[in-house]
């Protein structure tokens, strides 16, 4: 190892950011201060879970994916924009081969620890025609995508807005309800779900606030029901063998969660759903000096379940991963992992949430303001929590106003 410390951090999501501005916090030894780079191929971090907001206009993007170089002003973090190719992981010092990642441009960013949290895509090849006609929901780029195609629509003479969304999980039933308090009488909004239950992984006092949420607000739901194609103005549905072509305006596509194709080519083990195997410590198998987390990472729970892929996890196990490669770093013992599920929350439409959090339930404008609150808390860095706070006591002043 060099005098200074390597670490390089893969992707900067909510494993990947809250890694570096944890080990950033971290207190070094004179000398053992190491360098950290963080790599991710988008220049935005952006905060999923208030993604819906865009829909509606409730939040601005700078709210919700503020510049990674932003966020990492004051720190000695170095953020590179790059897409990640390729990672080395065998020294061999005699031909003076380092451990190294490799970029799409040829970039090579040499390493003594590396993390792994690239996390997760939507595939798009499930049904002919997903590509080309369908919207994700995932990125800053699909919500952008989805309110260009739908002010144009709104503009237009038609009288309806049919919409149609794959898949009754969290964000296909979130989309729904956020879309059908936007374009509110003008909507006809369906929910399509291969099983036989919307929000089958759900606690049930949830599911049961999302069915009264959607059929509040008119949203048709399909259940054992699959899409059998997409074209760009219609899609097909297959319900009992019977297979009948829908007219729509937007078809989104939510189902679905495929490891970033790139974790492929790094030679790690991976498990049968292509995510790398960790030890508790959250150590890739075999390669001690690399971390992996989030929702590229393969951990069972201590009850032998494998641990959902949610922000939640990968917040917290970016403390144990600053803590691991400190420790690691400075001849200290590892901590293993340990989950603690803090709950669940869903947005439901303008000024609507529901809440379920260690035997406390409830839905409602009270809800909608708690998950406000506690997303603000997880926002990154302090800064961004106060600039985004304010904007939200200040704004019904400025409306006023205005
Ligand atoms: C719409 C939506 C709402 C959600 N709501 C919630 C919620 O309410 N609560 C909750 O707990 N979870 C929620 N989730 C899940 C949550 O977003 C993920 O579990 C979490 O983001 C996983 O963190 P991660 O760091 O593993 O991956 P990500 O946060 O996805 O970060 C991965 C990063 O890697 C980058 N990357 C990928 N490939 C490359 C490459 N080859 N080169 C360079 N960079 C690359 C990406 O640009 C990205 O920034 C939601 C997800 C979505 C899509």
């Amino acid at each position: 190892m060099t005098s200074v410390p390597r670490i390089c951090i893969l992707g900067g999501g909510f494993g990947g950011l809250y890694t570096a501005l944890r080990l950033h916090q971290l207190i070094w030894e004179p000398g053992q201060k190491p360098e950290i780079t963080l790599i991710d191929r988008q220049t935005n971090f952006v905060f999923t879970p208030l993604l819906y907001e865009l829909i509606t206009g409730e939040m601005q993007s700078w709210e919700i994916a503020p510049p990674f170089a932003e966020l990492l002003k004051g720190t000695d973090i170095r953020f590179v924009q790059g897409s990640v190719k390729q990672v080395a992981a065998d020294a061999d010092l005699s031909q003076q081969v380092q451990k190294s990642v490799t970029l799409e441009d040829g970039t090579q960013i040499p390493y003594d620890r590396l993390v792994l949290a690239l996390g997760c895509e939507t595939p798009s090849d499930l049904v002919p025609g997903t590509t080309e006609n369908a919207i994700p929901f995932r990125s800053l780029d699909d919500a952008y995508r989805l309110d260009a195609k739908l002010r144009v629509l709104e503009a237009s003479a038609i009288e309806r807005i049919r919409i149609a969304i794959v898949g009754a999980g969290y964000t296909g039933v979130e989309v729904a309800c956020k879309l059908a308090d936007r374009i509110k009488e003008r909507g006809r909004i369906r929910l399509i779900q291969s099983r036989d239950t919307i929000l089958p992984n759900a606690k049930e006092f949830n599911r049961n606030a999302a069915i009264k949420a959607l059929e509040q607000r008119g949203i048709w739901v399909d259940l054992e029901t699959n899409v059998s194609e997409i074209t760009a103005d219609s899609i097909g549905l297959t319900y009992k063998d019977k297979t009948d072509i829908i007219p729509v305006e937007i078809v989104m596509w939510t189902v679905g969660n495929q490891v970033s194709p790139a974790i492929n080519h790094f030679g790690l083990p991976l498990n049968a759903q292509g995510k790398i195997t960790v030890s508790d410590t959250l150590q890739v198998t075999d390669n001690p000096e690399i971390f992996a987390l989030g929702d590229a990472a393969a951990m069972l729970n201590t009850d032998g379940q494998i641990i959902p892929t949610t922000a939640q996890v990968a917040f917290q196990q970016s403390d144990f991963v600053a803590w691991n490669v400190w420790s690691s770093l400075t001849d200290r013992p590892l901590l293993p992992f340990r989950y603690t599920d803090l709950g669940e929350m869903m947005i439901l439409g303008d000024d609507n949430a529901v809440l379920s959090s260690f035997g406390i339930q409830f839905d409602g404008p009270l809800a909608y303001l708690t998950r406000r609150l506690v997303y603000l808390y997880r926002l990154p860095t302090l800064e961004h929590q106060l600039k985004v706070g304010f904007n939200w006591l200040t704004q019904p002043l400025v409306k006023l106003l205005s």
